[in-house]
């Protein structure tokens, strides 16, 4: 179930209130940094990552909206979503 913003007096009937962060860490642990050594492309770079756990930003915002923080427009406004429709 995916919540959309309705508004009140409260948020000046925008349906937001306040900001949140969504983020994206990237720890460079051994394997990342033999990649990075041997000048790896962006893809496996991030191939590696994501077999690793790595939450992008993407993923951060989803589960934002999956919980209600914000919708899914807001995060499509401010995250590129094309390769996760
Ligand atoms: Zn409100």
């Amino acid at each position: 179930m995916l919540f959309r913003p309705t508004g009140c007096e409260l948020c000046d009937f925008q349906g937001y209130r306040g900001r949140i962060a969504i983020m994206e860490l990237l720890r460079i642990d051994a394997g990342i940094d033999e990649l990075i050594a041997r000048r790896a492309t962006a893809h496996e770079i991030r191939s590696r990552a994501l077999l690793q756990g790595f939450t992008t930003l993407a993923d951060d915002g989803m589960h934002r909206v999956l919980n209600g923080t914000t919708s899914l427009e807001e995060l499509a406004r401010v995250v590129d979503l094309t390769d996760r429709m």
